[in-house]
């Protein structure tokens, strides 16, 4: 109701798009809509062309691409149009459908009584994301009264970091401890930045190395949860610098203003996690040509050490549509990571130099084995993997992870919290019936999930593949009171020992 009392407030004055905010002297000639929305011809167009386009996505919509009927768009958002506004669109002669009966036309009368002529328009409810940013309010604490996210005696002590990050996470102990840890001096930095302090405790910023499904994007977004922290997460390889196809650098803030609810001081203690980082590295290869991948680093560089950067409220793009507002980004935490595949070699190569000849051959076969050898990886290896020194310079925190082995990935199918073992037991528990997994079955699908390569990411597949057959066959006997999945099932040499119910 506010932002409707606002709008006709407006009327009195310069007239505003509802939508993007601009006055009529900026915009255009303002059209005004029913319930005193007032809408600038920008907006119009692109209201427009995003409503033709989901609609020619929309089943049994005609794509002809002819003119767009507002009334008909308004209908499919959600917003009920009364007959007195199609009328209006329309010209003179009345094109009401022939099969109305003729008690309509009295109701129109009626409504046409009644004032509004559309029933109800929120603009928030529109089924697809406003390319506006209408209604994208950004919420922020007067100058000086934002508080910590998380004050100063409430921050976790590592060791309760890392115990709860152990309840979701197997193995990884380096990695947890060094987090746990980074993560508490992180948001102690921030309680006694934010009391103004004469001392500035520098921030800590985090590359995280290792092999895809090691559980590096896990990790953090269970950090989050468990800190309860808004967080981003983003692929590197989609930012560009300004003016390139792909997102700008500062996309990556204004998610985070999303995942914050739009709340500037959240956002502003977040947590970003970049992924792929390796892959904007610059190319060894000096044939190859490096598009972008060092620029993308020199325009991170101060989002990473701390700068007020302006951002789009509710859209991943700057333009003219979008409100924007400004973030500082100083206390917020950046994690990067990525595989970097081929620094096994760098570091390798390193190692080796410093080694008494004659046993080059054996280390150099030992490293090429070696899970956890990112362990011994050093900035001068990240620069050497085409980093730039400055971008390094800026993530001083290096977090090893080790790639999973077969006895790992069989603990993540069975031990954390939300094991998928735990999640299939739970869904067949909803039936009565008790789900088991053999040992040797669990060592079986990791097995076959570790020849895939991809780390734990492999497991929900292989384990969907046999689960398959169970879920679709339990369901029709009710007599079923338990299912063990064997060894011999997941080898395919037998089938799931089924249990009946025991009555009584
Ligand atoms: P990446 O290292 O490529 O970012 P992810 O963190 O996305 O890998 O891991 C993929 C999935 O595998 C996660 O969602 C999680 O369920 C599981 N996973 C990976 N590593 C672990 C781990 N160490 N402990 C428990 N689950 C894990």
């Amino acid at each position: 109701m506010d932002n409707i009392n606002n709008m006709n407030d407006n009327n009195t004055e310069e007239k505003h798009c509802s939508l993007c905010g601009r006055p009529e002297s900026e915009a255009g000639r303002i059209m005004k809509m029913p319930l005193g929305m007032n809408i600038c011809p920008d907006c119009m167009d692109r209201m427009s062309s995003q409503l033709e386009e989901r609609m020619s996505q929309m089943p049994g919509t005609d794509n002809s691409g002819g003119a767009i009927d507002i009334s008909k768009l308004m209908q499919m958002s959600g917003m009920a149009v009364a007959p007195a506004m199609q009328e209006e669109e329309k010209p003179a002669e009345n094109t009401e459908p022939d099969t109305k009966e003729d008690g309509a036309e009295e109701k129109k009368d009626d409504k046409k009584k009644q004032g509004p002529r559309i029933s109800f328009m929120n603009l928030a409810d529109l089924p697809f994301g406003m390319p506006f940013g209408g209604g994208s309010k950004v919420k922020r604490a007067k100058e000086g009264e934002a508080k910590p996210l998380i004050a100063l005696e409430d921050i976790p002590a590592p060791h309760k970091i890392k115990a709860m990050l152990d309840e979701y996470v197997v193995g990884q102990e380096k990695a947890k401890r060094a987090m746990s840890v980074a993560v508490y001096n992180h948001y102690k930095r921030v309680a006694v930045n934010m009391k103004g302090d004469d001392i500035e405790i520098e921030k800590s910023n985090m590359l995280m190395l290792g092999p895809t499904g090691s559980g590096k994007t896990y990790l953090v977004r269970t950090l989050a949860k468990i800190l309860d922290v808004p967080l981003a997460i983003t692929d590197a390889t989609s930012l560009t610098e300004a003016g390139y196809i792909g997102d700008d650098i500062e996309s990556v803030v204004s998610k985070l203003l999303t995942a914050a609810g739009n709340d500037a001081d959240r956002a502003e203690q977040g947590i970003i996690y970049i992924d792929e980082i390796d892959k904007i590295a610059r190319k060894r290869d000096v044939h190859s040509r490096d598009v972008n991948g060092e620029s993308v680093q020199q325009g991170m560089l101060k989002l990473l050490e701390g700068a007020e950067v302006e951002v789009p409220v509710g859209s991943s793009s700057k333009n003219a549509m979008v409100p924007t507002t400004v973030i500082n980004t100083r206390n917020i935490l950046f994690i990067c990571g990525g595989a970097f595949p081929g620094l096994e070699e760098i570091i390798n190569e390193r190692l080796l130099k410093n080694t008494a000849m004659g046993f080059t051959g054996e280390i150099r076969e030992k490293g090429k084995k070696d899970r956890k050898i990112f362990e011994k990886a050093e900035t001068e290896d990240i620069r050497k993997f085409g980093m730039i020194p400055e971008f390094v310079g800026r993530l001083p925190m290096l977090v090893s992870l080790e790639g999973l082995d077969e006895e790992m990935l069989a603990k993540v199918l069975m031990e954390p919290k939300n094991a998928i073992v735990r999640q299939y037991q739970k869904l067949l528990e909803l039936d009565e019936v008790k789900l088991e997994f053999t040992e040797g079955a669990l060592k079986a699908i990791a097995a076959k999930a570790l020849k895939k390569e991809t780390g734990a990411r492999a497991l929900r597949a292989v384990i969907d593949e046999y689960m398959l057959d169970i879920m679709y066959e339990i369901p029709k006997d009710d007599n079923i009171g338990k299912v063990t999945v064997t060894e011999d099932y997941i080898n395919k040499k037998g089938g799931p020992l089924i249990e009946n119910r025991t009555n009584g």
